[in-house]
């Protein structure tokens, strides 16, 4: 059973029953048979239909951002604006999609060479809870405009989530068999990942899960992307206006309650402003308020389960017994978790260490801008990373020194359809959104006429 929780309150809203093996093998087949017609409709004709996909998100956006509240407890103001994105992306999808497949012409000695794309399968999504619906959009809007059909298994504390999106292309007019969710359990997967039907594997969540799924991909030869967890590195260096900066740090860190891959997770500051750095952002994080997603005046809703809210407060603890400071929050009472920051925080602390899935900030301090760098490197992850700083061509030397998928300078981290998104290091690999991300799940192939 799928059950569908009140994060704030812990009441039980909706409960789904797994779905039976057989209906599962019915999907897979069903998937099999509208890739076969689905991968010949034009650009133009699939267009379409995503336009209509994206119209649909923005005329039911009270209600889906209501559900992505109630089941995974971000705030509503929040819920409105992923689904507004997510619409966003059918739009370019469905704009930009022709044109980034069309055929490559390349000069060779052949008398004609060129490189055509073109869809291969299923493609399975593994996705997450933390933004239900703009994961999956990132993944199906890229897959279908392709030509592919695509599979989705949601995190089990959305299945609302999971059917409104299959709902949403349903509606839209795709035929019937190009986007489907299943509702099942993680140890099923290998069945779905081995079917021939299914050529590629997208998975967005933790590191862990990134290991489970890519040896079973791989056992079958089937192609991954994986975009992992993340420690973004902030670094401010002395020159950064500060104000600025400790505005867009709160707002980075503490985001869906902190539950974001990109959210800055480790705050890397130059000694000579670190004092002045931490009392803004301290007083930044004073002013949130921790509450009921559902209430306006709530700017910081609960954490997704209880225990991801338990595993936050047993590495703020341990990170304190390693000799961080608590400089404020950190209280809990189920999974509501005050917006918390803790300052001297060191390699070899779970808090540098570590991934940190919720509201916690971890300051760190540098001697200098070498110094910064080198610490916001010395992480195993890679996903994205900001420099703060007036000088923007220093930041942008430094951002190429910088190990991570993303460097913004003096802005928020974020993704943008426009742009290449994933990570290095065990924050993934591949790459989703724009150009690069509609390529992953296309066979590129050689054509060569003498
Ligand atoms: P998660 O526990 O890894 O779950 C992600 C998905 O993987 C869910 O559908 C989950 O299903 C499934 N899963 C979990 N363990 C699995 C296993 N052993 N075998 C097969 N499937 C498994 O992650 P989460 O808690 O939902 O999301 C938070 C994590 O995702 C963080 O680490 C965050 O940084 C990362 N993330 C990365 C990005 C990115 O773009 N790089 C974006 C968002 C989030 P169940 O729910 O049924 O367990």
């Amino acid at each position: 059973m799928l059950k569908s929780i009140n994060p704030f309150d812990q009441t039980v809203v909706a409960e789904f029953p797994l779905m039976e093996t057989s209906l599962v093998q019915q999907k897979i087949d069903k998937a099999g048979m509208a890739y076969k017609s689905w991968k010949r409709t034009t650009f133009a004709d699939r267009a379409a239909l995503m336009q209509k996909a994206a119209a649909l998100l923005k005329a039911n956006k009270e209600e889906y951002a209501r559900t992505i509240t109630l089941e995974m407890g971000k705030v509503l103001t929040e819920a409105r604006a992923e689904v507004e994105k997510s619409a966003g992306a059918c739009e370019f999808f469905a704009n930009n999609a022709e044109k980034f497949l069309a055929d490559q012409v390349i000069a060779t000695d052949a008398r004609r060479s060129l490189v055509s794309h073109h869809a291969t399968g299923a493609i399975l999504a593994v996705m997450p809870w933390n933004f239900p619906f703009w994961q999956v959009i990132r993944f199906a809007a890229p897959a279908l405009m392709a030509g592919n059909v695509g599979l989705l298994k949601h995190a089990s504390n959305v299945p609302q989530c999971s059917l409104l999106l299959e709902k949403v292309f349903h509606e839209a007019g795709f035929p019937e068999g190009v986007f489907q969710s299943l509702l099942i359990e993680n140890k099923t997967l290998e069945d779905i990942i081995k079917s021939d039907v299914v050529q590629g594997v997208a998975l967005t969540g933790s590191e862990f899960a990134g290991t489970q799924v890519g040896a079973i991909a791989g056992k079958h030869i089937k192609k991954t992307v994986l975009e992992l967890g993340g420690s973004d590195p902030f670094i401010v260096f002395a020159d950064a206006d500060l104000e600025k900066t400790a505005k867009i740090a709160t707002q980075s860190r503490m985001q869906n309650a902190g539950q974001s891959c990109i959210s800055a997770k480790r705050f890397i500051v130059v000694e000579q402003v670190k004092d002045e750095f931490v009392s803004r952002f301290e007083a930044n994080i004073k002013a949130l308020k921790q509450g009921n997603p559902f209430d306006a005046h709530i700017t910081t809703g609960p954490l997704a389960r209880v225990d991801l809210a338990e595993t936050l407060e047993k590495q703020m603890n341990a990170s304190v017994k390693q000799g961080a400071r608590l400089v404020t929050g950190g209280q809990r009472t189920q999974g509501n978790f005050q917006p918390a920051l803790i300052d001297h925080v060191k390699p070899g602390i779970p808090a540098f260490d570590e991934e940190t899935f919720g509201p916690l900030a971890a300051v760190i301090t540098a001697r200098n801008e070498e110094e910064a760098v080198a610490l916001a490197n010395a992480s195993r992850y890679g996903l994205g990373a900001s420099i703060w700083t007036q000088d923007i061509e220093k930041g942008e030397r430094w951002a190429r020194e910088v190990e991570s998928g993303s460097v913004f300078i003096n802005a928020l981290m974020k993704s943008d359809q426009r742009l290449p998104f994933g990570g290095t290091k065990k924050s993934g690999y591949g790459r989703e959104l724009s150009e690069a991300g509609i390529k992953e799940f296309v066979n590129v192939k050689t054509i060569s006429i003498a």
